[in-house]
Parts: C-alpha cells; sequence; structure tokens
C-alpha cells in the first residue's frame, strides 16, 4: 500500500484535563464540610457534658463532707452536754429530775442543734428520759428506736468492736461517712449513720462522763446520752437551700429512672450499708453555657453553611460555565479535525473525480521509486483525451465534466489494487502501475484504450473520444520522478503525433527529437535577434475567373546559417511550444506592412498562430502595430486555423470581432482539415475560407475530395464568403475549381511563395 502524504497541520487538542464531574466534587467538598462541622459540634458536645459531669462530681463531694460535717455537728453538740459534771451528779440521783433533764439536754440539743429524737440510757441501757421533736417524750418510746440503735449503744459501751470501713461508695468519692467510733480525751462517740424509723439519720451516741475526770474512775457503766438527726425532711430541705443544690431529696432506693439531668448518691453507713439515695438536679455550667451559646453557634452554623453553599455554588457555576467552554473547544477541535482531514483531503484530490491529484501522485511515484530499486520496475502512464475541447464546446461543460468523471470510472475499473489513477488536471490523466514489466503495462494500456473506445453518454448526446498514452519505466527510463514523469510526457506527444488513440512507450530517440527541438528553439532565438537568417517570401493568390494577381501570402523563411533553409513545419510548432512565435508573428506582420505599402493594390495574407491570442490585448497590439506602420488594416487579411477557435473562451470571439471592426479580414487557413469546421463558421464572423490543399490535391482523383470542395464552395458563397483553394498545382486543379466557383487560387502552379522583389517585378510586368 501507498502511504498518504504526511499531515498538513499541526494542530493539538486543548491542553488539560477536564472535570470528569464538577457537581460531583463539590458534593463531596460540602459533605465533608458537613462532616466537619458535626465533627467541631460533638467534641463541642463532648466538652458540655464533661464540664457538667465535673461539676456534678464536685456537687457530690460537697454532699459527702456535708454528712461528714453533720456527723461531727451532732457528735459535737453532744460534747456540750454529755461531758458536764452536774448532768453526771443529776443521773447519779436516784430519781432525776425529768423538767431538769428535758431543759438541759433534750430541749437545749434540738432547740440549738435541731437534733430530732434524744435519750438517755442507763447504765444497763434503759431508757431515763427521751425528748422526741422537742417534746419531752416518754421511755416507753424509745422501745420504737432501739433496734436501729442497738449497734451504737454496743459500739458505745465497748461491747463490740468497730467495724471496717468498707462500703458504697460514690464512683470516684471517698466513704460517705468517716469511722463510727470517735474518742477525742473524755469524749466517747459511736457516731455513723443509720436508718431509723424507716428514716436516714445520723446516730450519735456517746458516754455521759464528768468534765474533769477522776484520778480513780468509777469502773461502773456510763450513762448514754442518744441523739438522731433525720437527714430527710427539714435537714434536706434547709441543706439544699444553704448550699445551693436544687431539688436535693431523699429516697429509699434506687431510682428506676430519674430525670436525665438528676444526679443521685447513695447514703452509706461507714459499714457499707445503703440507707438510701439522695437526689438533686446539679449544676451544669456545660449546658448552660451550651444553652446561651446555642443561639449564636447556630447562627454561626448556619452562617458558615450558608457562606459554604453559596461559595460551593459559585464554584460550581464556574465550573460548569469551564466546562461548557472546553466542551465548545472539544466540540470545535473536533470540527477543526473534520475540517483539517477535508482540507488535506482537499489538498491531495481533485474535486471533481475525488482522485488523487498531482501532488499526491508525485509522493506516490517517489515511494514506488524507492522500491523498484529492490523488486520489480514500476510504469508511469500519462493519459491525453483527444479532442475534449471539442466535446466541451460543443455539449457545454456539464457534458465536459461528465464525460472526465465516466472516464475515470472506467480507468479505475482497468486497474489493479495497487494501481494508482490521478488527474493532473483538464482532460491530463496519469497511471502508476508499482510493479510492472512492458508487457503488463502495454495489456493495461489496451484495456484502458478499448474500454474508452465505447461510446460516453453525456447530457446531450452520446460522444465518441480517444485517449493518447504515453508509458514510461523506471528504472530503466529514469530514476527520478520528474525524469519518469517527463519521458512519458514525451512518450505522449509522440502518441499524439502518430495521430492519437494510441499509445507509445517512451524510447530514447524521441527524447532526441526533444533535444532537436530544444537546439532550434535556441537557434530561432538567436535568428530573431541577430537578423539576417529570417525572411518573409510572398506567394500569389490569383483570380480565378480574372487570372490578375489580387492578393499574396505573406510565409516566413529561415535561412539557418549552417544547416540552410529550415522549412516552417519544422520551426513554427517550436515557436509556439515555446512562446517565441509572438516575437515572430510581430516581426512577419511588419515586414507584411511593409509590403502592403509597396503595393498598394494587393491584399496581404498574414498567418496567426492560436498562441497569439492568447496574450491579453493582443487585437489591440495588431491594430497598433499595422495603423502604426500606416497601413490600412482593409489591406490586411488574417489567416487563422480552427486552433484558434478550440481552445477559445470568449476572449478569441472578441478579439476577431475588434479586428473585423478595425477593417481587418478573417480568412479560415485550412478549412476542412479539423474537427468541426462548419460549427465554427456559426460561431466566428469570418470574410474567407481557405479550402485545404489537401483535398485540392484529390480533385479528380477521389469522388469525395471533389464533392467536398463543390459543397464547401456552395456553402462559402451562401454565406457571403470569398473562398479561396490552396495548393494549387496543376491546370486541371484550376479549371475545376474555377468551374467549382472558387474566387481565388494559390498554388505552385502559380508561383511558389517568393520574395518581395519577385512581387514587384510581376506587378511592374503586369502593369500596363
Ligand atoms: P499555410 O498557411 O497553409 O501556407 C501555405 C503553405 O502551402 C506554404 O508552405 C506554401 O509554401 C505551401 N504551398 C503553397 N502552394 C502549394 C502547392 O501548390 N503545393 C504544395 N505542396 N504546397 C504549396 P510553407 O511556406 O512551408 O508554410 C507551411 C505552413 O507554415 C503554413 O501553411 C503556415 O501554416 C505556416 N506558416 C508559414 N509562415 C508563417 C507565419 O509567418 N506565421 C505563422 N503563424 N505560420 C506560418
Ligand atoms: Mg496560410
Ligand atoms: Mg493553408
Amino acid at each position: 500500500m501507498l502511504a498518504f502524504p504526511s499531515r498538513l497541520f499541526g494542530q493539538r487538542p486543548p491542553a488539560g484535563r477536564l472535570p470528569r464531574s464538577a457537581g460531583g466534587l463539590l458534593v463531596l467538598l460540602l459533605v465533608a464540610f458537613g462532616v466537619f462541622l458535626a465533627a467541631m459540634l460533638f467534641s463541642l458536645h463532648l466538652s458540655v457534658e464533661k464540664s457538667d459531669d465535673m461539676s456534678a462530681m464536685r456537687q457530690g463531694k460537697e454532699l459527702h463532707q456535708a454528712i461528714n460535717n453533720i456527723l461531727d455537728d451532732v457528735a459535737q453538740a453532744q460534747e456540750g452536754v454529755a461531758l458536764w459534771d452536774m448532768l453526771v451528779d443529776e443521773l447519779a440521783k436516784p430519781q432525776p429530775d425529768a423538767a431538769w433533764l428535758d431543759a438541759n439536754v433534750g430541749g437545749w440539743l434540738h432547740r440549738l442543734f435541731e437534733q430530732d429524737v434524744i435519750f438517755i440510757l442507763g447504765p444497763d441501757d434503759a431508757p431515763l428520759y427521751g425528748n422526741v421533736h422537742g417534746e419531752l417524750a416518754a421511755r416507753e418510746r424509745y422501745a420504737a428506736y432501739e433496734p436501729d440503735i442497738r449497734r451504737f449503744v454496743d459500739l458505745a459501751r465497748g461491747r463490740i468492736d468497730q467495724p471496717s470501713n468498707e462500703h458504697e461508695r460514690l464512683p470516684g468519692q471517698a466513704p460517705a461517712t468517716d469511722a463510727s467510733v470517735r474518742t477525742t480525751g473524755a469524749a466517747v462517740h459511736a457516731t455513723d449513720l443509720a436508718r431509723v424509723a424507716q428514716r436516714p439519720a445520723v446516730v450519735s451516741v456517746m458516754r455521759i462522763a464528768r468534765e474533769t475526770p477522776s484520778p480513780n474512775p468509777a469502773t461502773a457503766p456510763h450513762h448514754l446520752l442518744v441523739s438522731v438527726r433525720y437527714l430527710d425532711g427539714d435537714f434536706l430541705r434547709s441543706f439544699s437551700r444553704d448550699n445551693l443544690i436544687d431539688g436535693l431529696h431523699y429516697h429509699p432506693d434506687r431510682a428506676d429512672a430519674h430525670a436525665a439531668d438528676e444526679r443521685e448518691a447513695p447514703l452509706t453507713s461507714s459499714t457499707g450499708q445503703t440507707l438510701g439515695y439522695l437526689g438533686w438536679r446539679p449544676d451544669l455550667p456545660g449546658s448552660e453555657l451550651w444553652r446561651s451559646m446555642l443561639p449564636a453557634v447556630a447562627a454561626m452554623t448556619a452562617g458558615a453553611m450558608l457562606l459554604v453553599l453559596l461559595l460551593t455554588l459559585r464554584t460550581y457555576r464556574l465550573l460548569r460555565k469551564q466546562e461548557a467552554t472546553l466542551s465548545a473547544l472539544r466540540a470545535a477541535h473536533v470540527e477543526l479535525k473534520a475540517s483539517e482531514a477535508h482540507a488535506q483531503h482537499l489538498a491531495f484530490h481533485d474535486m471533481l473525480t475525488g482522485l488523487p491529484n498531482r501532488a499526491f501522485f508525485g509522493t506516490c511515484v517517489d515511494q514506488a521509486l524507492v522500491r523498484s530499486r529492490q523488486e520489480a520496475g514500476c510504469a508511469v502512464l500519462l493519459l491525453d483525451l483527444d479532442h475534449f475541447k471539442q466535446v466541451n464546446d460543443t455539449w457545454g461543460h456539464a457534458a465536459g465534466d461528465a464525460l472526465i468523471q465516466d472516464f475515470a470510472r472506467r480507468v479505475k475499473l482497468v486497474l489493479g489494487a495497487d494501481d494508482v489513477i490521478a488527474r493532473l488536471g483538464g482532460d491530463e490523466f496519469a497511471v502508476l502501475i508499482p510493479q510492472a514489466t512492458d508487457a503488463t503495462a502495454a495489456d493495461l494500456t489496451k484495456r484502458i484504450l478499448q474500454d474508452v473506445r465505447a461510446p460516453f453518454d453525456l447530457p446531450g448526446g452520446r460522444a465518441f473520444v480517444g485517449v493518447s498514452i504515453g508509458i514510461s519505466m523506471a528504472p530503466r527510463d529514469a530514476a527520478t520522478r520528474s525524469e519518469l514523469l517527463r519521458k512519458a510526457d514525451i512518450a505522449l506527444y509522440q502518441a499524439k503525433a502518430l495521430g492519437r488513440n494510441q499509445y507509445c512507450f517512451f524510447a530514447p530517440d524521441m527524447d532526441e527529437s526533444l533535444k532537436a527541438k530544444a537546439v532550434i528553439e535556441r537557434d530561432l532565438r538567436s535568428a530573431l535577434s541577430d537578423g539576417g537568417q529570417l525572411s518573409v517570401c510572398f506567394q500569389p493568390q490569383i483570380d480565378s475567373a480574372t487570372h490578375q494577381l489580387v492578393g499574396v501570402e505573406a510565409l516566413i523563411r529561415w535561412n539557418h546559417p549552417t544547416q540552410g533553409p529550415v522549412p516552417p513545419q519544422v520551426f513554427i510548432g517550436v515557436a509556439e511550444s515555446t512562446g517565441l512565435i509572438v516575437e515572430l508573428g510581430e516581426w512577419v506582420l511588419n515586414k507584411a506592412c511593409q509590403a502592403a505599402l509597396q503595393w498598394p493594390g494587393l491584399s496581404i495574407a498574414v498567418n496567426l498562430s492560436p498562441v497569439q491570442f492568447r496574450g491579453s490585448g493582443f487585437a489591440a497590439r495588431v491594430i497598433e502595430l499595422v495603423t502604426g506602420n500606416g497601413v490600412n488594416p482593409a489591406q490586411i487579411e488574417l489567416e487563422v486555423t480552427e486552433g484558434v477557435f478550440i481552445e477559445d473562451d470568449g476572449r478569441v470571439q472578441r478579439a476577431i470581432e475588434q479586428l473585423r471592426a478595425a477593417g481587418f479580414r478573417i480568412a479560415l487557413d485550412d478549412f476542412g482539415t479539423g474537427y468541426s469546421s462548419l460549427s465554427y463558421l456559426q460561431k466566428f464572423a469570418v470574410d474567407k475560407i481557405k479550402i485545404d490543399r489537401s483535398f485540392v490535391a484529390n480533385i479528380g482523383e477521389g469522388a469525395d475530395s471533389t464533392a467536398i470542395v463543390n459543397a464547401v464552395v456552395t456553402l462559402g458563397r451562401s454565406m457571403g464568403l470569398t473562398v479561396n483553394a490552396e495548393g494549387v498545382e496543376t491546370a486541371q486543379q484550376r479549371d475545376f475549381l474555377r468551374e467549382a466557383g472558387c474566387d481565388e487560387l494559390q498554388g505552385f502552379l502559380f508561383s511558389k511563395a517568393v520574395p518581395a522583389d519577385e512581387i514587384t517585378k510581376r506587378l511592374r510586368k503586369s502593369s500596363p
């Protein structure tokens, strides 16, 4: 396979990556911010709880300390009366005075120290005196308290040992009460918490003794002072009030469920007995702070959320915008790529046929040449449609396009998969056979010729066209692309020269003839500049009726310094292909003008090449040149061939009209040899037709030529044109033509083209 030429454009896609999903990313950010906010609030909440717990713990400690203080208070209050000589003496009496006892012991302890139950027990533990809630109480009432107080009595008397201090504790706190037996100097207490008559209470039992212990202490058992202070009811209320503990209350059993903001602490004796529970609503500074901060925190959180939301939205919009811009860029890029591909295709392909163009073909040939060094050689075919111009002129450009397309299709069908066909322009095509021998190339070329021979159905009608093909082979004929194409072109030229609709392989002698043409071109240039080598001869034109000399045709002559006379057929073509014909034509026209001035009564015919008409302003130049020489254009006859009309794009028609308007006459030379001379007669206004000498030569020899000459003369006359017959060599031809109605005769029978002097002599001779 042949590779396509490298990229023409270096466009790159836009750099950078596009966000996969801007929305997804932002939602993720938003969630992350929410989690961060929640974590902050949670840690704040933990701090609040911690602060609340610490405050509650502190209050529990205070409560514990307060209970211990009450134990001390009760015991110390007892000491005020229990270590009192007067009391010992009073009790020593057989019948102690109950009123005195109530005033100085029971009533005093109740009034000053808010003790609820006070009894005095005798050495036998029997009650001697009692006061309950400030009222003197009968001794029998002691029985109701005795079971709860017995342990204290035994302790105070030393009948049992002080128990271990293991008991239930508040979490993280010291024991609820301290040791139950206290001995300070003479004072001996058994003090502890206990449940008395189903109520929590501080109980203290103290030995009653003298203030100053006697040197011989009595061995008899002491009287005992029993004090009970209830811890529920009034005590709790006043304690709650004094210590600013909110909602302090007692309940005997652990509450199943208490309010969430309540705390509870067990009330435990030194023996570890749980006497009930104290509940309270602790101070919660953290919660309070939290409550006070809550509106601000809520506002700040909401503000932060809103701000983040707004920022997120804004970022989201920006990202969307960016995404939209990038999508637009992507779309533009895709478009660019498409148009790049399109432009690339256009750069290397022909629009009409879609075939590769000259540039692409050149690349293909280069690649094939590289391969042909190792493998079999390759062949290049140059194809040129015969008479394509006529098809275009006759059927119009749409038909011409259709012909080109159909031709390309037919050739493609003949080619192999690796072969390449390209349109080089106009009706020129090229075929590359990457692997070919002379035989395979010739075989393929013959098939092309055969397929093209079939008629083409075009808009407007059917057309038959041929094709001329030139072939060059690599590496035999050339090793480079340009050389290979040049030689295929030489072969094509040869095929055309041989009569078209055939093929020619390149042969070195063709190149020789080309080289010879190059020599002619060089020499012709120097002939034009040096002078002396070129001259103009004039061939007489005779009036067929009167035999009078009516005009001359100016014909160029070149006397080459080394080769002698060179026929116009040899150098006119070279002059046309090199453009020298323009200079040459003007040179002849000048000479014709000089002759015209010399021979005022003669018409001077001058040949014009189609190439001369291609130059812009040609008609104006001719008019200027002739009138500039002081010659009347009416004396000059301009001979054109069909070649002028074939390539006309309107310019020739305008030039001819311009020249006729200036007074020149136009003669259609070599009439009948062209493709469709009659159609040109319709389109282009001319004054004269010159029957080609090939018809004249055959007069009398074939019925066809005679008929044609007759028809042309009839046609010309009917169109009001002067009819000239060229190449009259025999009297028979002269007579026939005269009979047929030709106006003018020209040929060797009368005279060859002769130098101007000869014409002057003749004119002199014929003039009276
Ligand atoms: P053409 O214009 O058809 O000129 C007539 C040619 O026929 C001339 O050949 C002439 O010598 C030749 N001829 C005339 N009578 C006879 C005859 O009876 N028998 C034969 N066999 N030939 C005859 P020439 O001079 O060799 O010119 C050949 C062609 O060269 C001309 O054909 C014309 O097309 C071209 N040519 C000559 N001079 C010029 C020129 O100055 N400018 C241009 N553009 N073309 C020129
Ligand atoms: Mg002529
Ligand atoms: Mg002629």
